[in-house]
Parts: structure tokens; C-alpha cells; sequence
């Protein structure tokens, strides 16, 4: 819902198609379609009812379809070089990767969008795109970037004192701080686009903004002017929205449960939920039913607590929303406690612990995946102002080149005229003296010689200037090289730090979870040793389980950042010796095939004719290692995995094929990065190192990694070493 609001609020261009638009009107979807199949209408008009068709893909929450027509509309924009409306169609695109969250396209189509717009010199269409990079960025937590980008944009509203625009855009600066934890930036720039809102006599802008300003305040402990806030709210909004109504209702009960007025907020609390069950809006559903277990639970009432909770644990976990679970499930297990019941408060403790650790994780790989795509987009930002400061230089060196040939060329036709010149005079000379004296002669012999001098002065300078200017150009060209080679090293060293940060960062993360497990589950058996009671040895196994896998997924954490410390310091070291590949696989394959507990085994295949081949024994065990492992790891219940040896003449493949889970494609460019999980595997154990490791083993023996991969299908890793 969210998202459709944004959508409405950002195509700023087209407010005028899409206000009248109405996705229930299923006749005007039908005329939108006649008219665009229409070829004798005009383009533009074509070109509207189309735009407005992409539309309802939209609305309808369907965004890959959306992103198909948006391809084809951009290819008709282009044949009928309608050069706006082909910056519309980018944004389109853009915003239907936007929808599925693949950020990094997004902003790549946002970028081309931006370019013609800004050619085309549209400031509305600008401020536009302005506002839907932001939004990425904000969705991906960069706040900073998703400020600067908004900021951007309400300079340009401001200009054209286009007034929703700026309320909309100082809406989302206001979600920005509020974020952020600024509240009293939040309150400033919700309070300056309530004051358009009012202007405007927008409704439920108005009622949007007043909500918003409540939240802040509630956020603040501020009740009494949170309470007024959200009547206000109410108020204006006067049932036009009966979602944002049922938001209010829900905010206002959780005001008045926090003022302790349970009565109260149980009314509020309930109105929103009988709202929310008839638009089957379950995420809110869920919430509110916590919300009334609470105040029952403050009530006495424990048993209607528990089973309100229960309700809501049950819509939370069908509809998979995690931090719902995490809230519910630690309410429960202090509903279960006040009640007597241990047994179940400690199994909601443990769900409640599990889930906290899925959503940690989860949000690990969130931010890998968003620094990596955020890293890509500063590289290419990086890269676009060298490259367009390159090109700057280029021409700015062309220019100096053709002035120079200019000045050479301007001498020289300067020489050749004066030598003609010159040259006439001397034939004039002898025309008007034909007889001339033995003394008139020699003057006549001085003056040629002399003149030819002159000719072979000038033919010496000429020499001379050419020379300086190949010297010139040399010395350029040297200068050129020193810079590229500066600028090289500059990302170089730019391109390491980043990582360096990153790997810090993420490091330190990695180690946070598990010692945050290991603290509670301690916390939780202190518990039950203080309540006195006496600990069942199952639970107590469980409790020290836990914090045994724990200890054990820090160890191998641990030894795996060693061993890239060591290689990041080159320290690792190189000694080739010829082996018996064949005999080698064997040894490893034995080793796999007697700890699987599943019975299955490594099926082994080898191809072309044995030879023997020069590699590091270390380097070879541990990456093929870390493959055959994840081969079995992750292809558990499904067929054996195999490995295959092709001997060929020019090459050595060694490859590992499993039919298990396989990798998502949108994530398959960031395999081989430190720390990266698919997010396929949360429910599976591992580091994220082994195959970063695996690739600079590889690279270190002198060989080369590829990967492909088909998700449900399964993985195939290739290993190729030259054969010589
Ligand atoms: P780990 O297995 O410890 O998580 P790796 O570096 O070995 O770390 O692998 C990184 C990620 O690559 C895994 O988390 C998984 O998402 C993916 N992966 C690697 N090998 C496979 C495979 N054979 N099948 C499916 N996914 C794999």
C-alpha cells in the first residue's frame, strides 16, 4: 500500500491521467486499450492510454507484468522518438524493479530516465525521479543519500512553487529524520507540509500529516500531544480512508494503553481491528490482537491475554512476518510466566530467541546485499566523473593540438610568402635592370645569396618547431599516462578501503549474533536456576546445545578469517608438486563419503586420459573441500552430488555438480564476496567465507572458478587449471 501511495505521489508528470483513473472501472481499462490499438489516433494520445494500461499493472501489484509493457512502450516511444515520454517509460521500468526490490536496477533505469530529463530540461520530470531515487535509497536504510536526493528534489518544487509537490516531498524528508531518530527535524518538515496540506484543503494529505506528527510525538512519550494529533487525524480524514482510519484507531489505543486508560484503548484498539478484518488486511490484524492482549493481560484478564496472543501468533506466523512473531511470542512467554506455567513461557522464550536470530540474519544479508549494490553505485558514480573528466581532457588537448598545427601552418604560409615575395622583387630587380654593371652584378649576387640564406633560416626554424612540438607531445603523453595510472591507483586504494570497512564491519556483526544467543540462553538458564525449580535434563541438553553450536560456529568463524588474514597479508605460500589428480579425488572422496550420515555419497567420474599436473596440495584439498562440502550441504534429501575430472589437452576441469537447493539468480553475482549467504540458506549453517577462500586458493594454484546455477535445481562449480 505503501508503494502505490508513492506511486501516486511521484509520477508528479501524469497526476492529471491518473487522479481520474479508477482500476474498478474495468470499461475504461477497455477504452484505454481501443484507443491504444487505435493506429490512427495520434501517438501522443496512443502513447497516454498506454501509460495509463501500465498503470493498472501497478495497481493490480503486479509489477513484473508492468515491467514488460513498460519495455515495450519505451521501444514505441523510441520508433516514434517521442523523447519524454521514453524518460517516462524508463521510470517505469525503474519503478517496477522498485516494487520487486531489486534496488540496483532501479537505479540504474532512474539514472537513464534522469539523463533525458535533464537533456530534455523538464524540471517537474526531474524533481520526479529525484524523489524515486530517494525512496530506494531510503528503502535500503542510506538515509543520507535518500536525503540528498529529496533535498534535491523540493529545490526544484520550490522553484516551480509547485505546492503538492513540495508537501509530498517534505512528507518523506519528515519520514527520513523520524527514522533516524531526529525528532524534532521529523516534526518540522511534517508541520511545514501539514501547513500546504491546510492550504490546499487536501483532506487526507491533512489527516497523513497529522498522523505522522502523532507517531513522532508518541515516539517521544509526548501522549497528550500525540492524543490531540491523532483526533485531528480523525478528524480530517472523516472515513474518506478507511485504512489510514483504522491506523489512527490503532495508534490512538495504543496511546491510551500507555496512559494506562485500558477501557479506552480497548474500544480504539477494537474498532481498528473490526477494520482491519474487513479489508483481511492481516499484518494489522495481527498487531491489533497483540495490542488487546496486552491490555488484557494489564487488566488480570491472562487467560483472554493468552488466547488474543495466540490468535495473533497464528496470523503472524501464516503470513511469515517475523518482527510480528519476535513481539507476540515475548509477550506470551511473560503471559505464560504470570500464569504458572513455565514450560510453555520458556518454549515461547525459545521461539521467541529463534526468531530473533532469523530476523538477524536476515537483515546481515540485507545489508551485504545493499552495501554491495550501494559500493557498485559509488564505483560507477566514481567511474562516470573520471571517465567524463578523461573526455574533458581529451578534447581540451585536441583543441590545443589543432591550435598548435594552425600557428605551424600560419607560419609557414607567413615564410612562403615573403620567400615569394621577396622572390618578386628580385625579378622585378632584374626586369628593370637588364643592363647592368659588373658592380650592379655582384649586388645582385649578394642579395640572391643573402636571400638564400634567409630560405635556409627559415627551413632550419620550420625543422626546429617541429621538433619542440613532437617533444611537446611526448612530454604530454607521458604526463597523460602518470595521471591514468594516478587515477588507477586512487580507486585502487579507494576500492580497498571500502572493502576493508565492509569486512570490518560485517566481521564483527557475524560474531554479535552468536554471542548474543550464547548470552541469553545463559540468561535463560540463570533464570530457571533462580526460579528454584528443578531443570529437566532435555531442556538443560537443549539450553547447553545451543550454546555449544554457538561456540562452535565462532570457532570455524573464527579459523576462516584467520586463514583470509593470512591470505590478505601474503602470507600463504605456493609449492607446486606434480600429483596424481585421480588418486588425489579418491582420498578426498573416501574422506567425504564416511561422514555423511545420510548415507549418500560423492558419485566420481573422469574423463579424457590421466596425466599427472603441477599444483599446491594444501591449496587444492581446501578449496575442493569447501565445494564437495557445500555440495552435500546444500542438496540434503535430494540425489548424490558428483565430481568430475575432464582431462583435456589444453586444460585440466575439475568440476563439483549437486541437484540441491540452488542459488536465486538475482544474488548469484555477489557468490565468491566475504560473508555473502544466499537467502535461500538462512535455515542452513555457514559462514559466508568458504568460497571467497575457495576462489583465492584457486587463484593462488593458478586456476580459474566459475559457477552456475539453477534455484531448485541445483549448483555446478568448475575449477580449470592450464594443463601445461
Ligand atoms: P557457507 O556455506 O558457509 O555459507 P560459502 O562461502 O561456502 O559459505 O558459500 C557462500 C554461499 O553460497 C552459501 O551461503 C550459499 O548461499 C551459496 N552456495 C555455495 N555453494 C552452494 C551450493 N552448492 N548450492 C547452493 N548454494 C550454494
Amino acid at each position: 500500500m505503501k508503494k502505490l501511495i508513492c506511486l501516486f505521489l511521484l509520477i508528479n508528470s501524469y497526476t492529471a491521467l491518473t487522479q481520474n483513473f479508477s482500476i474498478k472501472e474495468k470499461k475504461q481499462i477497455d477504452s484505454l486499450l481501443i484507443i491504444w490499438n487505435n493506429f490512427e489516433e495520434e501517438d501522443t494520445t496512443r502513447a497516454d492510454a498506454f501509460q495509463n494500461f501500465i498503470l493498472t499493472y501497478f495497481l493490480s501489484n503486479n509489477p513484473d507484468s508492468a515491467y514488460v509493457l513498460a519495455t515495450e512502450y519505451y521501444t514505441f516511444t523510441k520508433q516514434k522518438k517521442l523523447k519524454y515520454r521514453m524518460s517516462t517509460a524508463l521510470l517505469f521500468k525503474g519503478l517496477s524493479k522498485y516494487f520487486v526490490s531489486d534496488y540496483e536496477e532501479a537505479i540504474h533505469y532512474y539514472l537513464r530516465c534522469l539523463k533525458l530529463r535533464i537533456n530534455s530540461g523538464n524540471q517537474v520530470g526531474i524533481a520526479s525521479v529525484y524523489n524515486n531515487i530517494g525512496l530506494v535509497y531510503q528503502e535500503q536504510g542510506a538515509y543520507s543519500n535518500a536525503l540528498t536526493f529529496y533535498l534535491k528534489s523540493l529545490k526544484i518544487e520550490e522553484n516551480l512553487k509547485n505546492e503538492n509537490g513540495i508537501a509530498s516531498t517534505l512528507n518523506n524528508i519528515g519520514i527520513i529524520y523520524k527514522e533516524e531518530g531526529d525528532f524534532n527535524s521529523a516534526l518540522e518538515y511534517y508541520n511545514r507540509s501539514l501547513k500546504i496540506k491546510l492550504k490546499l484543503n487536501d483532506k487526507v494529505g491533512e489527516s497523513h500529516a497529522h498522523a505522522n506528527i502523532g507517531v513522532v510525538y508518541l515516539n517521544q512519550d509526548n501522549y497528550e500531544d500525540a492524543l490531540i494529533s491523532f483526533e485531528q487525524a480523525l478528524i480530517a480524514n472523516n472515513g474518506h480512508e478507511e485504512s489510514l482510519n483504522a491506523q489512527i484507531n490503532y495508534d490512538i489505543g495504543r496511546v491510551h494503553f500507555e496512559l494506562g486508560h485500558y477501557n479506552t484503548a480497548l474500544d480504539y484498539v477494537n474498532k481498528a481491528l473490526h477494520t482491519h478484518l474487513e479489508l483481511n488486511d492481516r499484518v494489522h490484524q495481527s498487531a491489533s490482537l497483540n495490542l488487546i492482549a496486552s491490555i488484557h493481560f494489564k487488566q488480570n484478564s491472562t487467560i483472554k491475554a493468552i488466547s488474543f496472543a495466540l490468535r495473533a501468533l497464528k496470523i503472524a506466523q501464516e503470513i511469515g512476518a517475523k518482527e510480528k512473531i519476535s513481539d507476540i511470542t515475548q509477550n506470551l512467554s511473560m503471559f505464560y510466566k504470570a500464569s504458572n506455567k513455565p514450560e510453555e513461557a520458556l518454549d515461547m522464550y525459545i521461539l521467541f530467541m529463534d526468531t530473533q536470530e532469523k530476523i538477524d540474519r536476515e537483515n546481515m544479508s540485507n545489508e551485504i546485499l545493499r552495501q554491495s549494490a550501494q559500493y557498485e553505485f559509488d564505483k560507477k558514480i566514481a567511474r562516470d566523473s573520471i571517465e567524463n573528466a578523461y573526455l574533458l581532457k581529451v578534447s581540451k588537448e585536441k583543441v590545443n593540438n589543432e591550435r598548435e598545427k594552425k600557428e605551424i601552418a600560419e607560419q609557414k604560409s607567413f615564410f612562403l610568402f615573403s620567400g615569394l615575395f621577396l622572390t618578386l622583387c628580385f625579378g622585378i630587380f632584374i626586369f628593370n635592370r637588364l643592363k647592368v654593371t659588373a658592380k650592379q652584378k655582384s649586388i645582385i649576387e649578394t642579395q640572391k645569396k643573402t636571400v638564400d640564406r634567409a630560405n635556409k633560416e627559415l627551413k632550419q626554424i620550420n625543422e626546429e618547431l617541429v621538433l619542440k612540438r613532437n617533444e611537446i607531445n611526448l612530454q604530454k603523453q607521458i604526463v597523460q599516462g602518470q595521471n591514468e595510472k594516478l587515477t588507477k591507483t586512487l580507486e585502487t586504494e579507494k576500492e580497498l578501503g571500502l572493502l576493508k570497512t565492509n569486512f570490518v564491519s560485517m566481521a564483527s556483526h557475524q560474531y554479535r549474533t552468536p554471542l548474543a544467543v550464547i548470552q541469553s540462553n545463559v540468561e535463560l538458564l540463570n533464570l530457571l536456576i533462580s526460579s528454584g525449580e528443578k531443570i529437566e535434563s532435555e531442556k538443560n541438553e537443549k539450553i547447553t546445545g545451543r550454546i555449544k553450536r554457538e561456540i562452535s560456529k565462532m570457532t570455524e568463524l573464527m579459523d576462516e578469517v584467520l586463514v583470509l588474514g593470512k591470505l590478505t597479508s601474503g602470507n600463504v605460500t605456493y609449492n607446486p608438486q606434480e600429483i596424481d589428480l585421480v588418486e588425489f579425488c579418491n582420498e578426498l572422496i573416501e574422506r567425504f563419503n564416511s561422514i555423511q550420515e545420510d548415507g549418500r555419497v560423492l558419485d566420481f567420474e573422469i574423463l579424457g586420459e590421466p596425466s599427472c599436473i603441477s599444483l599446491d596440495v594444501k591449496l587444492l584439498t581446501h578449496s575442493l573441500s569447501n565445494l564437495v562440502s557445500n555440495a552435500f550441504k546444500y542438496s540434503t534429501g535430494n540425489k548424490n552430488p558428483q565430481l568430475t575430472i575432464n582431462f583435456k589437452p589444453k586444460e585440466l576441469l575439475v568440476s563439483v555438480k549437486d541437484y540441491g537447493i540452488g542459488i536465486p539468480e538475482s544474488e548469484l553475482s555477489y557468490l565468491f564476496q566475504p560473508f555473502f549467504r544466499a537467502n535461500n540458506v538462512t535455515e542452513i549453517k555457514g559462514t559466508g567465507l568458504g568460497l571467497n577462500i575457495a576462489k583465492e586458493y584457486i587463484e593462488l594454484n593458478k586456476g580459474r572458478i566459475t559457477a552456475a546455477s539453477t534455484l531448485g535445481k541445483g549448483s555446478c562449480f568448475e575449477i580449470a587449471f592450464s594443463a601445461s
